[in-house]
Parts: structure tokens; C-alpha cells; sequence
């Protein structure tokens, strides 16, 4: 009944039109690095942009020893120093940020609790991130209060949040934008506990990974964009593979109308799947954080490159993370994450089932 209701209220704002499409942020959402909106036609002597070219980064932590790390050195952009030119080089850049950014709320004191300083949104403006995913574990640590002062924080830096609000209806409402003529959706989840996380009719939260539920967003936003990307926080923690259930739900989400599956949480990097001519990132693992544990301070960026509204290429990009806490390109000889090592973990992926 409460899901019949909530995909009611999307339909009705469904037919009010295209530019109330975001009610939960401050407005229809044009990329700063975009000098026109959609609906601003081009010059006539400008040939359209017909190319685009997407980043997506693993799990962002700027709190623990990565806050400390950068306050000590009063520098909060030194996460993103040594990759922010391949960043910028891309017309959108995404991460999922795997704490709020906030000086308020009160410490739930989850198993690890973070939260940001907010000079530490500073890090993520300069890199270029134009959205982040809340729909993860600890953008709840400090609760509410502090996670919507997370989302305005974020907003108000030109960085849009995707999969969190301030209730249930705000925090599964795709975030529509527009990079140059493209028009994209992004949907975000979280299944990983604390359950007490997920945003309720009338409670703030995350968006919670009921799969009927993500199953109806992406149907509700299929015809919104010219691409619908779903950005799930689940998994094993350091596991290799996806379970079972993973891979059926990624496939269910590409048929229900998902472009392209970018997962995280693991902290470790598995594998992509092709599932019918889309890919599926189960786990980008790491971009920023500050764990020991073997496999953590490696992952994967996925370079999107979008041609005449359709994803054209997907290469992964492997990065490793120094003991600053810095993510940079892995080097050459380190680099063995381009198409052949995907395909091969491709393969095993599919041997598993
Ligand atoms: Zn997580």
C-alpha cells in the first residue's frame, strides 16, 4: 500500500513536467561545467556535442585518519591532488561517499562512527565531483541531523547527493541532471546495516535496497533520461565475487531498464560483469580511505564513455591509495585492470553460478 502511494506521488509529478522533476533539490540541475541547460539550444554554427565522457570512483571516507591527516597538514584537498587533472578530464565525476560532512548531530557510535569536517567538502569541489552516493552504512553515524546538514552542505558546494533525503520519498527520487544535451538519472541504495538508517514516509534517511521497490524506481525513471544509472551499496565486505543474490538483483535492474550497475562497499574491487550489452560494477572497492587490510588500498574508476546517448565504452581504470591517503593512477607496470582482466573476471564471475 505505502509503495502504491509512493509511486503514485512520482506518476502525478511524473506528468507536472521536466522542470519540478527535482523537487527535493534546489532546482533542475545543469552541470557547472556546462555552459547551457538542456532546454538552452545550441548555437547554429555549433555542432552538437555528441561525446561524453562519465567517471565513477569507488568509497570516499574523509573522516578517522584521513581527517586527521589532512587537518594536520591543513590541506583538504590532499585526497584528490594527485588525480584531480584525469578527474576534471571527464564531463561528470562520481563517488560514494561513505560519510556525512557535518559539524552537528549527535554520535550513534555505529561499530565505526565517521563524520567529516566541512572543510573537507572543499576536497571534493576541487576534484570535480558533480554527484555523490549517501545511500551507504555511515551516512548515518551521527544521525539525521547531521546527514541533512550533509545533503544542504553538499548542495550548497555545487555537489549533488543522490540516495539519501528527508524521507523516504525524497531519498528514492532519482536525481535527474543534465550534462551539456544528455539527461541522466542516478538512483542510489543501501542494504547494509544499520537498518535504523532508512528513510521512512515521515523520517529521514537513506534510500534502503528493497529490491520490489529499486525495481519500481528505475521503471518510474527509464523515461525521464537518456540514461539510468544505479549506484547499489551491498556486498560482503573483502569478498571477491558477488553472491548470487547480487548478481540476480543486477540483473533484474538491467532489465527493469538500468543503463549501467556501479556497486560498492566491499572496500575491495571484484569483478564487471557484460549481463545483455550492460555492464555491471559489483564493487569499484576503495578511492579514499584509510584501512589495512589486503586489497584496500587499491580500486577501480570506470571511464563511461557515452556516444549518441548510449554508453559506448567502459574501460576501468586502476588506482591505488598511499600512505597520505591519496588516490593516483596505479603505474604502468602495476596496471592490469583494462578490458582482457575484466573479461577473464567476467568469466569467472559466470563459472561461480
Ligand atoms: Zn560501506
Amino acid at each position: 500500500m505505502r509503495q502504491r502511494l509512493h509511486i503514485g506521488i512520482l506518476a502525478a509529478m511524473a506528468v507536472a513536467g521536466w522542470c519540478v522533476l527535482n523537487p527535493f533539490a534546489s532546482s533542475q540541475i545543469a552541470l557547472p561545467a556546462q555552459t547551457s541547460s538542456a532546454r538552452t539550444a545550441p548555437a547554429p554554427s555549433a555542432p552538437e556535442k555528441t561525446e561524453y565522457t562519465l567517471l565513477f570512483t569507488g568509497d570516499v571516507m574523509l573522516s578517522r585518519a584521513v581527517g586527521s591527516k589532512m587537518a594536520t597538514l591543513k590541506d583538504w584537498s590532499l585526497p584528490f591532488r594527485l588525480i584531480a587533472d584525469t578527474l576534471r578530464g571527464a564531463d561528470l565525476r562520481y563517488c560514494n561517499l561513505e560519510c556525512p560532512i557535518s559539524d552537528r548531530g549527535a554520535n550513534l557510535h555505529h561499530l565505526y562512527s565517521f563524520r567529516a569536517d566541512p572543510k573537507s567538502i572543499e576536497g571534493l569541489a576541487t576534484a570535480g565531483f558533480n554527484v555523490v552516493s549517501q545511500a551507504n552504512n555511515h551516512a548515518y553515524d551521527w544521525g539525521p541531523e547531521a546527514l541533512l546538514d550533509s545533503l544542504s552542505r553538499l548542495r550548497a558546494a555545487g555537489i549533488q547527493p543522490v540516495g539519501a533525503g528527508e524521507n523516504a520519498l525524497a531519498a528514492h527520487y532519482p536525481l535527474l541532471l543534465t550534462v551539456g544535451t544528455l539527461r541522466i538519472a542516478f538512483l542510489a541504495y543501501v542494504n547494509i546495516d544499520p537498518h535504523e538508517a532508512a528513510a521512512g514516509v515521515n523520517r529521514a534517511g537513506v534510500a534502503w535496497l528493497d529490491p520490489a521497490q529499486a525495481l519500481a524506481d528505475i521503471r518510474f525513471a527509464r523515461p525521464l533520461a537518456d540514461l539510468v544509472i544505479v549506484c547499489p551499496h551491498w556486498g560482503v565486505e573483502y569478498a571477491a565475487k558477488p553472491s548470487r543474490d547480487q548478481i540476480d538483483l543486477a540483473h533484474q535492474m538491467i532489465d527493469a531498464g538500468a543503463d549501467i550497475i556501479v556497486g560498492s562497499h566491499p572496500h575491495v574491487t571484484q569483478p564487471l560483469e557484460n549481463y545483455h550489452g550492460h555492464w555491471i560494477a559489483y564493487s569499484l572497492g576503495n578511492f579514499v580511505f584509510d584501512q589495512e587490510s589486503p586489497g584496500t588500498h587499491r580500486g577501480l574508476m570506470l571511464k563511461v564513455t557515452v556516444r549518441d546517448r548510449k554508453i559506448a565504452d567502459v574501460q576501468p581504470m586502476e588506482i591505488r591509495i598511499n600512505s597520505n591517503y591519496q588516490a593516483e593512477l596505479a603505474s604502468a607496470d602495476e596496471h592490469s585492470a583494462q578490458h582482457p582482466v575484466a573479461e577473464k573476471e567476467a568469466a569467472a564471475l559466470h563459472s561461480s553460478k
